[in-house]
This record gives C-alpha cells, sequence and structure tokens, in this order.
C-alpha cells in the first residue's frame, strides 16, 4: 500500500453504494484520479465535506491494488456557495467536465491545477461577470494544456505590426492581411476582443476578473473559444457540456 497527501479539488461525484462514493478528483501531485471515499456518505462521517462536488481540500490517498481510497481529507474550501447560484453552478459544472475530459489519468497540470482553483474560487463571489471569467478561463486553460492560440503577432509569419483582429482556428491563431489571403475559416473579431485575449493571456485570471468588460466582447470571446476548444482538445464533444446551453434556454 502506498500513501500519498496531496491538494485536490473535487470534479465529479458518483455514489457507488448507500454509503461510499465515487470521486473524480483533480490532485495537484497526482493528477487526475478516481478514488473512492468510503462511508462518505454518512452524515458524520469526516470526509462528507470534501466528498461534494467542487471541494478543495487536502487529501490523503491510500493505493492499494490499483485503486485510490480517501483515507483522510480536509477542506480548504468548499465553494459550497457555487451549488446555490444556478449560474455560478452551470460555469462551474462546464469547466469541470472541460478539465475532466481533457486530462488524462495521471496527468499532473500544476498551472491548470491552480487556474481552476482560482477560478472557482471567482465564480464563488457574487459580484463578478460568470460569463466573463468562463470564456477567460477557456483562453487561459488552452495555454495551460500547450495550445495556447497566438494573440500578438501573426501566426503564420510572425509580423507584429499588424494588429488587425483575423482569428484561423488552424493556424491557432492571428494572420496578417496578408497571410489571411491564403487561409480559409478566417474568423473576424473586434479588435478590442484581440487585445482583451492578449490581455488575459498575460494575467493572472484575479487581475484578469477586474476589468469591466462589455457582453458584445464576452460573447464574442466565449464563442470563439467554443470553436477553438472543440479543435484543439481531442475527444471533446462539446455537446456533452451543454450545460451552458440548457442554462440559457430558460
Ligand atoms: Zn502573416
Amino acid at each position: 500500500m502506498v500513501i500519498f497527501n496531496t491538494q485536490g479539488i473535487v470534479l465529479r461525484t458518483s455514489r457507488y453504494s448507500e454509503n461510499d462514493v465515487i470521486l473524480t478528483i483533480f490532485t495537484r501531485n497526482l493528477g487526475k484520479v478516481s478514488a473512492i471515499a468510503k462511508g462518505a456518505k454518512r452524515n458524520k462521517s469526516a470526509l462528507l465535506p470534501s466528498a461534494q462536488l467542487f471541494a478543495y481540500s487536502n487529501f490523503t490517498l491510500k493505493k492499494q491494488r490499483g485503486m485510490y481510497r480517501v483515507s483522510q481529507s480536509e477542506i480548504i474550501k468548499s465553494f459550497y456557495d457555487i451549488s446555490y447560484d444556478i449560474d455560478a453552478f452551470s460555469y462551474a459544472s462546464y469547466i469541470s467536465r472541460l478539465v475532466e475530459n481533457s486530462l488524462l489519468e495521471n496527468q499532473t497540470n500544476p498551472k491548470l491545477f491552480n487556474l481552476i482553483v482560482k477560478t472557482m474560487y471567482l465564480l464563488s463571489q457574487k459580484e463578478v461577470d460568470k460569463e466573463f471569467i468562463t470564456a477567460a478561463f477557456e483562453l487561459k486553460f488552452s495555454d495551460c494544456m500547450g495550445f495556447r492560440p497566438i494573440t500578438d503577432r501573426c501566426s503564420v509569419c510572425g509580423d507584429e505590426s499588424d494588429q488587425r483582429a483575423i482569428f484561423n482556428i488552424e493556424e491557432g491563431g492571428m494572420l496578417c492581411k496578408r497571410c489571411a489571403e491564403n487561409f480559409s475559416g478566417n474568423i473576424r473579431l473586434d479588435i478590442t476582443t484581440r487585445k482583451l485575449m492578449n490581455y488575459i493571456l498575460t494575467n493572472e485570471i484575479e487581475t484578469v476578473s477586474k476589468a469591466q468588460v462589455n457582453k458584445v466582447l464576452t460573447k464574442e470571446l466565449s464563442k470563439l473559444m467554443k470553436q477553438y476548444l472543440t479543435a484543439y482538445v481531442s475527444n471533446l464533444n462539446m455537446k456533452s457540456l451543454n450545460i451552458l446551453d440548457d442554462l440559457h434556454k430558460f
């Protein structure tokens, strides 16, 4: 038996039996793991607070016969407020599924781990634009996963002088006027969206969250990021992440 101590955030909970829960945890040190929390559904279980969706905790995990078991946990932040706000809950669920679907078992990504914890913290706050935070998360997520779009120069020739906003998903970033003529599928963005993307990629998400961004730009960025992630994350089926669509039907 091997024992691990690591911080982790719960991306998914599934009931295994009357009192036991299987947690999908994104951990700092072990990456994404599944772990059984035995007895966590009992009211007095010490594991109960950490066995909730989005809970951020210090976990002690025991590995036995290829299976992790939560032996101890200490909550750092429950992010309980998220569950009381339908908007926050939907965005947090979307982010959790995006991360869950994009990582392989045991794939670590400390930069992404820090990003998701900070993003959950922001989503648990009242006075933030949650749609914008989520779009900013998507862009920073692409950076953490190694397919950061090039937004400060032409992604083909490297020209920095042409700062118009023509985005090409396949080329992975902006195109200058000359290069744009050689590609199809160009997406014309608002020039401010380009500046916003640069800003998001070069600042921490807490700083980014303070920006006052109008709805039109937020929607443009959000739509672009959905298309971008669909192209770059293998096995990502945005339809399976339709929590947001469901929300916006109402
Ligand atoms: Zn170019």
